[in-house]
């Protein structure tokens, strides 16, 4: 997780997210392949021979982050967002520039020259690698470059890590974790997917080379567990979040992309009932991920998303609780371990 989280992978440029994935499950699965948007592509044969499920897990390497976009005539440079960015967290923040990784920092204004802040617009923020002029700075960086957060991750006490991109690394590490172990009575094949940041784009080729019967999207989501920052604290916190970290794996019900098959929800929900692991549904928060693309694509597939619940997401420093990882992983074994084609028999 620490390298996966750490490496650089705005979406249309995750080659070094997917040069560690294909290190990590090297020998572990067959038929390994990058396809022509850069998913990675693979099967993990079951455990019992021939006529098994095909069951295709996915996880979205990209990463949010920005692009160069020119360099003004000072030096500085101006950027695209990668994804869904808010601009209100931008300003001060260190950013890695290129391939080379160049140190810069989102153009702001200190207190001192005025309390009066407003709200700087994406388009008009800049970043500062500390040229001169054009030429200096043009020396470092050059338009189309990746730029994304630095690489900070780690365990903070017992319980928690903290890291960029765990959206959605933490769903690589999971699915790595998986693949590494022993072989499952069901056919895996896996995905891992570019440009879902950008609209679901790596996801919307892979059900066409796959050909899966059921798919489990792995992902990360927000947790909605933080108070009212406005509100009199005296008042008490009076708050319903639809997920919340440490309660376990998100099962998504429906967001803005997909209505998950009832028939996977029904057996997640059980799998995790019958195995003490604990879970949580999330329902029309928006949002969306690779499921949206692979449950419409080629005849339609069965589709189920599990999250996990991440504080500050899309942002330098996301947090996730330990146990959430774990949990999901249970989960996800547990699930794959009782899939037969009875589940999508329909009554
Ligand atoms: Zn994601």
């Amino acid at each position: 997780m620490r390298q996966l989280a750490n490496a650089r992978g705005v979406s249309g440029q995750e080659e070094e997210a997917r040069d560690l994935i294909l290190a990590a499950i090297d020998g572990h699965v067959e038929d390994v392949r990058v396809d022509a948007l850069g998913n990675v592509l693979a099967r993990k044969p079951g455990a019992q021979g021939a006529g098994l499920p095909r069951v295709l897990v996915t996880a979205h390497m990209d990463e949010i982050g920005f692009m160069l976009r020119s360099i003004d005539n000072d030096g500085l440079l101006r950027i695209y967002p990668v994804g869904g960015v808010d601009a209100r967290i931008l300003p001060g923040l260190r950013v890695s520039v290129g391939p080379a990784g160049v140190p810069g920092v989102f153009v702001w204004k200190p207190i001192h020259l005025g309390r009066e802040q407003r709200t700087v617009p994406l388009d008009n923020l800049r970043i500062d690698i500390g040229a001169s002029d054009r030429a200096g700075a043009a020396a470092h960086a050059k338009p189309g470059d990746m730029i994304t957060f630095p690489g900070e991750y780690m365990t903070i006490g017992d319980e928690a890590v903290r890291g960029k991109a765990l959206d959605n690394r933490a769903g690589c590490a999971l699915l790595v974790e998986l693949l590494q172990g022993d072989p499952l009575p069901c056919e895996l094949l896996v995905a891992f997917t570019t440009q879902e940041e950008i609209g679901l784009r790596g996801a919307s080729v892979v059900v066409e080379a796959l050909q899966p019967d059921l798919a489990i999207v792995l992902e990360s989501t927000p947790a909605h567990d933080l108070p009212d920052l406005a509100a009199d604290p005296d008042e008490g916190i009076a708050f319903n979040p639809s997920t919340r970290q440490g309660a376990g794996p998100v099962l998504t019900v429906m967001d803005s992309r997909t209505i998950v098959d009832p028939r996977l929800l029904h057996w997640l929900r059980a799998t995790s009932e019958a195995e003490g692991i604990p879970y949580q549904l999330k329902s029309a928060h928006g949002g969306g991920n690779d499921a949206g693309a692979i449950h419409v694509a080629g005849r339609g597939v069965p589709t189920a998303a599990i999250s996990m619940p991440a504080r500050y997401v899309h942002g330098p420093a996301a947090l996730l609780r330990v146990s959430d990882f774990e949990h999901s992983l249970a989960l996800l074994r547990a699930a794959l371990n009782s899939v037969s084609p009875a589940l999508l028999a329909h009554d």
